[in-house]
């Protein structure tokens, strides 16, 4: 059942749960995920198999920002950084997991179409010996003053860095994905007719031992990145990044910019060495679209979330196609 159908790995952004001006309640978190599963449960009737994927920075700030305050109020010790990339995972893919559910029985596809919505709390194996490792560039959480810094340094190892805005942040590697240590199992579901919700924030990173044997380690993985890796293994026809812009764009922010409507992999190749994209932004998701097209997949798309539907039917946002 649903192998011919086209395999569609849509990457939510952080848009997606909390958009800008959001307090961020738990009414806007479930509007939001109502939103998405609109039109994901669209694709779902228009015959599409899907897999969900979604950020987790908003997320992951404000778990590090509730341990910290229970750590200083009431001694309560914080969870380390994969096990906080965990928790979002279940947050999100709760929210995600309901509102598709019941968008599904809303429309009547579910139990014939689509036989269930399951969330995979996802590890995603990053090398050991990834030279991010050595550069930790990825900031997180709350900012802190240099004198709180210095002892959060002192008993928890963290490291800190000066952050652009002001104040000391903590930042951490972002290494680069190799593979998600459950893609069999999503596999497996999704030709089973479950629409899977996996890898959210890139996936929980592990290291393996010389012994086969998994760690979670303190470092981020780029959602982007981890979906490519999935999407990729699971011989995905389309990549689809939504995000809070239409299209990427050639001189992004100047008078000058160009939007971007068809790609080659190899024209973006060289769009990205020219430095188009701003890191941890755009770079990635133009990555992940390069590098999926090489690995087999047919089409990259970059949109705006608003225009998922639009964008999948080739009438807006960013394509990047092999060659
Ligand atoms: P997400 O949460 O969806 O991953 P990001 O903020 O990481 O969102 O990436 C989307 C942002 O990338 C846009 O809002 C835009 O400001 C920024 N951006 C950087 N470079 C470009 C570019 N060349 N073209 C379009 N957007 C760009
Ligand atoms: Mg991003």
């Amino acid at each position: 059942m649903g192998k011919s159908r086209k395999l569609v790995v849509v990457a939510l952004g952080g848009n997606a749960f909390q958009s800008k001006g959001d307090r961020g309640t738990p009414q806007e978190y479930w509007a939001n995920a109502y939103k998405a599963a609109e039109f994901i449960s669209k694709l779902i009737e228009e015959e599409y198999n899907i897999v969900v994927t979604h950020g987790n920075g908003p997320q992951v700030g404000i778990i590090a920002e509730w341990m910290m305050l229970g750590m200083k109020q009431k001694d309560i010790p914080p969870m380390t950084l994969d096990i906080a990339g965990a928790m979002s995972q279940g947050w999100l893919g709760y929210l995600l997991q309901q509102s598709l559910y019941n968008k599904l029985k809303e429309k009547g596809l579910f139990g014939s179409r689509v036989k269930g919505v399951v969330t995979i709390v996802t590890q995603t194996i990053v090398k050991s010996d990834d030279p991010a490792f050595k550069d930790p560039t990825k900031y997180i959480g709350p900012w802190y003053d240099k004198e709180e810094a210095d002892k959060l340094s002192r008993e928890l190892g963290w490291v800190f860095k000066p952050d652009p805005r002001g104040g000391y942040r903590r930042v951490v590697p972002s290494p680069d994905p190799v593979i998600q240590v459950e893609i069999d199992a999503i596999k497996k579901l999704v030709e089973d007719g479950y629409v899977v919700i996996a890898d959210g924030g890139g996936g929980i990173p592990v290291v393996l031992n010389e012994k086969g044997m998994l760690s979670g380690v303190e470092a981020v993985i780029d959602k982007d990145l981890g979906a490519e890796r999935m999407a990729s293994a699971l011989k995905a026809n389309i990549l689809l990044i939504l995000t809070d812009i239409d299209k990427a764009y050639l001189n992004y922010g100047t008078p000058q910019q160009k939007p971007l409507d068809v790609l080659k992999a190899s024209e973006a190749l060289e769009y990205y060495k020219q430095g188009h994209f701003k890191p941890g932004s755009m770079g990635p998701k133009i990555l992940a679209g390069i590098r999926f097209v090489q690995n087999g997949g047919e089409l990259a798309i970059i949109a705006h979330l608003e225009n998922a539907y639009e964008a999948l039917k080739g009438k807006t946002g960013t394509r990047i196609i092999p060659g």
